[in-house]
């Protein structure tokens, strides 16, 4: 990886962390994090000298790479502590869960297109990042896995998917866009107790939408 992470991108990273603090990300884990993952590895080649702009990307099969505010918003709303438990909906380009890994998390990541998954799954050991990757629907969760201290998810739903609600731990959170194509409202889901649940608003945002069932192309 050292010879793909110049100089010059690590002072590009600098400057995307300084533009992030400006606009209020406060985490000093999630800024050391973004400082850290090499982002312009994650994006096709056309696009690499956008890399650390603030700005999301195409990267294939419809899909794009969040925008890193996004990315350090969802990160710090999830409240992430060392060795902490946490499911990922939406895989995408790997970049998120590089960032939750980089971070101190156990990750477990799920994508519903094949042509991603296989894409990321060798990807991210080979830059030095192993969070367990799925190929699957994320409306199902991974039951096998739950419960888990933290759910994030990545795409637009239209509701906070009851499935996900049941494979939180009881105290945990979930981070998750709800709202229609255009616009989501950013959902912060603290389970309180078995069947307790309480939701905090956290401003607008423009994800792709959360789909059901898998792509297998
Ligand atoms: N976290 C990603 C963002 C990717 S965009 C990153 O850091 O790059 C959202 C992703 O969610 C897309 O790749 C899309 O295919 C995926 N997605 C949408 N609905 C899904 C579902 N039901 N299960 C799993 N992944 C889903």
């Amino acid at each position: 990886m050292e010879s793909n992470d110049t100089l010059r991108h690590q002072g590009l990273r600098k400057r995307l962390v300084d533009g992030l603090k400006i606009k209020g990300i406060r985490d000093e884990l999630v800024l050391a994090a973004i400082g850290k993952v090499p982002r312009h590895l994650f994006m096709d080649s056309g696009f690499i000298n956008f890399a650390y702009k603030d700005q999301a990307f195409p990267i294939g099969a419809g899909q794009t790479i969040s925008q890193p505010y996004t990315v350090a918003c969802q990160s710090q709303l999830l409240k992430i502590e060392k060795n902490d438990k946490v499911l990922e909906v939406g895989t995408g380009s790997g970049y998120q869960a590089a960032v939750l890994v980089e971070m101190g998390a156990s990750v477990f990541t799920v994508e519903r297109q094949k042509e991603l998954y296989n894409k990321v799954h060798r990807f991210l050991p080979s830059i030095g990042y192993t969070p367990a990757c799925f190929f699957g629907d994320g409306y199902n969760g991974l039951p096998d896995f739950a419960p888990f201290d933290k759910i994030i998810v990545t795409a637009g739903a239209t509701t906070v998917p009851q499935t996900l609600k049941t494979q939180l731990k009881i105290g945990g959170r979930m981070v998750i866009p709800v709202g229609n194509n255009n616009k989501q409202e950013m959902y912060v889901v603290i389970r309180i107790s078995e069947n307790e649940y309480k939701i905090e608003k956290r401003g607008k945002f423009l994800f792709v939408p959360m789909l059901k069932g898998v792509v297998n192309s």
